[in-house]
């Protein structure tokens, strides 16, 4: 299977490509660089080039005859979005619009696209299942959300058929240690903990210690990056056997708050950790949790790395190497 991957030279891309290409598959990577690292990407192709060079995306198409088009590439940042919406909808709508634009152009009808729990807003009851009302509170989540829906048209008109995926919180790192997180500037909590285990920085914030769960802290669905991307690689086969679009939940189904995070990276990295308390992080709701029964019954997926302990070590193993630029 010939498979373009775009943004597969960042976190999340780069695992997948791995996977791809241990699959036997043959993968183009399209990054523009921004964010990804060339070094990531250790199979495969990889084309630098922008989802708003339409020009680029022909060469690209017109050279190559893919099967299946998979989607990383966007801009992810909450806060950024808020301030900067503009970024959001060009890099996260417009752009993935020249890019199914290229897909129809060029007859390519297979489609797997990044999305989020961000689409559905504050939760209105947890687990979060698919069926959950989408009130996204800011442009990340919005941009995201009319992306789903615009594939939505592009099915019935063009015949395009998606398989949306909506992360909760992906993390953790290739268990062989050669991929990981590499966010600049990096926001994410499981990584900033071990940052700061490492030295790297002095402590860690914890953003709010009132909210109504039992410790006070955050609780969040975190899901480990292969289990991520094999639902990806699971996602490819339901489209090549149903040529069906569908849309699903990713993660463990299991809640952790910020202090069980914080409590889990001392225990992995036996380094004392010094915790802040701050306040509140704007639209941070209480607790996400997914309900991913969809995609385990319908895909037959089975998240392997499901303790926070494997997870933490995995990224662990990753920090130490160092490779933070
Ligand atoms: N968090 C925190 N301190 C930090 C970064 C994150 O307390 O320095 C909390 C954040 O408020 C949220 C959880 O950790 O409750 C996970 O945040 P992250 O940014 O990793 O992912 P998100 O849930 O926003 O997608």
């Amino acid at each position: 299977m010939k498979i373009l991957v775009v943004g597969g030279a960042g976190y999340i891309g780069s695992h997948m490509v791995k996977l791809l290409a241990q699959q036997g598959c043959k993968v183009t990577v399209f990054d523009n660089l921004s964010f990804g690292h060339v070094d990531a990407v250790l199979h495969g192709a990889l084309v630098v080039g922008d989802l708003a060079d339409t020009q680029a995306l022909d060469a690209l198409f017109s050279t190559h005859d893919f099967d299946v088009v998979m989607h990383f590439a966007s801009s992810i940042l909450v806060g950024e979005s808020v301030q900067n919406p503009a970024k959001y909808y060009r890099n996260n709508v417009a752009n993935t619009q020249n890019l199914l634009d290229t897909m129809v152009k060029y007859d390519v009808k297979k489609f797997i696209f990044s999305s989020t729990a961000a689409i559905f807003g504050e939760p209105q009851y947890t687990p979060i299942d698919e069926v959950h009302p989408k009130l996204p509170i800011n442009p990340y989540g919005r941009s995201k959300w009319m992306v789903e829906q615009i594939l939505e048209d592009y099915d019935r008109a063009y015949a395009l058929k998606s398989i949306c995926l909506r992360y909760f919180n992906a993390c953790g790192a290739d268990p062989d240690g050669k991929l990981g997180e590499r966010h600049d500037p990096e926001t994410h909590l499981i990584p900033l903990v071990l940052q700061a285990a490492a030295g790297k920085r002095d402590n860690i914030t914890v953003f709010g210690q009132d909210y109504g769960t039992p410790d006070g802290t955050c609780i969040r669905d975190y899901i480990h990056i292969v289990d991520l991307c094999q639902a990806h690689w699971l996602g490819i086969q339901h489209l090549s056997n149903y040529n069906q679009s569908k849309r699903y939940n990713l993660g463990n189904g299991d809640g952790f708050s910020v202090q069980q995070v914080i409590d889990v990276c001392k225990l992995v990295t036996g380094k004392d950790i010094s915790v802040l308390c701050g306040e509140r992080r704007e639209g941070d709701p209480a607790i996400l949790v997914a309900d991913a029964s969809l995609a385990v019954s319908e895909l037959a997926w089975k998240p392997r790395y499901v303790k926070l302990e494997e997870i933490v070590s995995h990224a662990w193993q990753w920090e130490l190497k160092g490779k933070d630029d």
